[in-house]
């Protein structure tokens, strides 16, 4: 970064960041963006700092058109000079927006993603100090080019691998799979490894235009029955989370099939890390059988995510072909170039 004072951009959406106690006595997201700046005065000696009120609600309240609009959002932002953009939001659904954000914003400039688990209320309150590093990381020119990122208790993670995995601790945020790719000491910070490609998705949808996409848990005795009620529903497309390396029973087999000659299935696992299997298990229901039977694999992704890419390909109209194709690399390091993609109107 050229500019020895950085211009950064926090658009506050709510979430526990932003949470105080409302008058029915639990936390509710009321603190504007600049009362989160206004706690934390250390941040005007790293950046000229400006909030912008996006959204103030929990974080489960938030869509995926939103997270369209926000990266809209950061595109003006960015082109009306800012350096950098923070998103702050309730850590519910982060690990989704994130993902989203990831593939959607393709700029240099970082866009940095943070939240609280402690409310403003509470002794501990870890809003103040994931803002700050937050800024930190913006502001540096070592996150320059990497994209979105999550910036959470002094760890730097990639959208694609991060998860929340507690209700309450402070470290909730991991990336099970590949480890944070930096982290921030005595406000220092430090990026240690870069991702093996970034991605690219141009959809620029109207809120109602978002394609409903199901998301479905295998569980023990699933018979199959939900699935045949998703067409009705008006889903455009299923993600199944099957069990370990991707499985389902054998009573769901041919309702899972004659939905993947309707719409596009996409198959994860379950157990919240590692890759789908590919050519390990035969048995009716393994991933060799769904695979064969023109379910999609979903590589590395888990349910959530795979649900964000598939609903924002079906957004974007992307045929069975490039779904395919955005899947085999997106869930698939190294497995082929970066997946850049606009769709009609995209940018
Ligand atoms: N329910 C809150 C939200 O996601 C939790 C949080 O922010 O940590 O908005």
């Amino acid at each position: 970064m050229t500019n020895p004072r950085p211009r950064i951009v926090v658009f506050s959406t709510g979430g526990t960041i932003a949470s105080v106690r409302g008058d029915g006595g639990g936390a509710e997201p009321r603190l504007t963006g600049e009362e989160l700046l206004s706690a934390v005065p250390a941040l005007d000696t790293i950046a000229d700092i400006t909030a912008v009120r996006f959204r103030q609600v929990a974080s489960q309240e938030l869509t995926l058109a939103d997270v369209i609009a926000l990266a809209a959002a950061i595109d003006r932002a960015v082109a009306a000079g800012a350096d950098a953009t923070i998103v702050t939001q309730g850590t519910d659904t982060l690990e989704e927006t994130a993902f989203a954000l990831s593939l959607l914003w393709n700029g240099d400039a970082p866009a940095v993603m943070t939240g609280a688990m402690r409310n403003a209320a509470l002794p501990g309150a870890d809003g103040p100090a994931n803002l700050l590093a937050a800024a930190l990381v913006a502001a540096s020119p070592a996150a320059r080019g990497l994209g979105a990122l999550v910036v959470f208790n002094d760890e730097v993670h990639l959208p694609v691998f991060v998860r929340k995995s507690h209700t309450t601790n402070p470290a909730t945020f991991r990336s099970h799979l590949a480890g944070p790719i930096g982290w921030i000491v005595e406000n220092r910070v430090r990026i240690a490894l870069r991702p093996a490609a970034r991605h690219h998705l141009g959809i620029a949808a109207p809120p109602d235009a978002v394609a409903p996409v199901a998301l479905l848990k295998v569980t023990l005795g699933e018979d199959g029955r939900l699935l045949e009620a998703l067409p009705e529903r008006g889903f455009r497309g299923l993600v199944i989370e099957g069990t370990g390396g991707g499985h389902v029973p054998s009573a769901a087999v041919a309702p899972l099939a004659r939905l993947a000659r309707i719409m596009p299935v996409v198959l994860t696992s379950r157990t919240g890390a590692g890759e789908l299997l590919r050519h390990t298990y035969g048995f009716p229901g393994s991933e060799i059988d769904l695979l064969r039977r023109g379910v999609i694999g979903g590589g590395m992704l888990d349910g959530p995510k795979a649900r964000i890419l598939l609903s924002l390909l079906l957004t974007g109209k992307a045929d069975i072909g490039l779904i395919a194709k955005a899947f085999a690399t997106i869930g698939s390091p190294n497995d082929g170039p970066p997946f850049i993609w606009r769709a009609e109107g995209g940018v």
